[in-house]
């Protein structure tokens, strides 16, 4: 993959994400709609100050409660996920026992496979794809899933999502973690643990947690899962937004 940005430039990691997902084009696995997706992430990343603020970490500690405590969780991947965080999706399924399940937006059987296979080059075991499971209620190609993995599944993490398709899951009865930049999207709306965060900075964190919080007692991790409320994380995403905003009108050297 070839780099364009020095280390040394300002906004290094921003052109970094950017190479990779290019690189993901290249190789097949990130659709072209898929830069704009992550355009959209871009944009709210810089509003948050690219970096994993309180609320997310509130929701990191909830989502991962979640993930210990499942039955079956499963984590569902698409061509931006496989391309800017593929090792890391790994280590997260190893760590909680997770299925890797591949559910793309935009239709396409060489993508799933190039995914499937970009994936298991990376080390990972079993990586599902769509067969004969179907969320009832969405049009979209992400109505399709594996009978072993969502259908089956009590706990979906979705990063980089569409709200019809959180929707639909939670109303079937999963328990969905997302992680989205825009605290507005339906999806950070319809979920039940939104994490507003990137997801090159959320994986990490989300394994970390995983390593500390497997030693708790199952009362514990779920007392946790019991008083959280989203609609108020997404809530506190949003006037962070608005206050940083407001910081940053007065002084635009501030750092907040
Ligand atoms: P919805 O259907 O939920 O209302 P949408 O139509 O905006 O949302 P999509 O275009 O399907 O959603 O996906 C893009 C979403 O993913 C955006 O909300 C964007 O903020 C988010 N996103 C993009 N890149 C990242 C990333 N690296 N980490 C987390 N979220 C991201």
């Amino acid at each position: 993959m070839k780099i364009n940005a020095p280390k040394s430039h300002p906004r290094y990691l921003s052109n970094l994400y950017r190479d990779k997902l290019a690189y993901g084009v290249k190789l097949g696995i990130t659709s072209l709609q898929g830069l704009t997706a992550h355009g959209r992430g871009e944009a709210f990343d810089y509003l948050l100050g690219e970096k994993t603020n309180d609320f997310a970490k509130i929701a990191i500690k909830v989502a991962t409660c979640m993930l210990i405590t499942a039955r079956h969780p499963v984590i569902s991947v698409n061509g931006n996920t496989a391309i800017l965080a593929p090792a890391e999706i790994i280590t997260l399924a190893n760590l909680t026992n997770a299925s890797i399940e591949v559910n793309l937006f935009h239709a396409s059987k060489k993508r799933e496979n190039n995914i499937v296979h970009y994936l298991k080059k990376l080390g990972a075991g079993t990586v599902l794809l769509p067969n004969k499971g179907i969320i009832p209620g969405i049009d979209s190609n992400r109505r399709m899933i594996s009978k072993e993995g969502q259908k089956d599944a009590d706990v979906i993490l979705v990063p980089l999502e569409d709200g019809d398709r959180t929707g639909a899951l939670v109303a079937m009865g999963k328990k969905v973690i997302a992680i989205d930049l825009n605290p507005l999207s339906r999806t950070a709306k319809r979920a039940n643990v939104t994490i507003v965060d990137n997801l090159v900075r959320v994986i990490p964190d989300l394994i970390c947690q995983v390593k500390i919080m497997r030693s708790y007692k199952k009362e514990k991790l779920i007392s946790i899962i019991d008083s959280y409320d989203n609609h108020l994380v997404l809530e506190k995403a949003l006037i962070y937004i608005a206050r940083r905003l407001t910081l940053l009108s007065r002084n635009s050297d501030v750092m907040v």
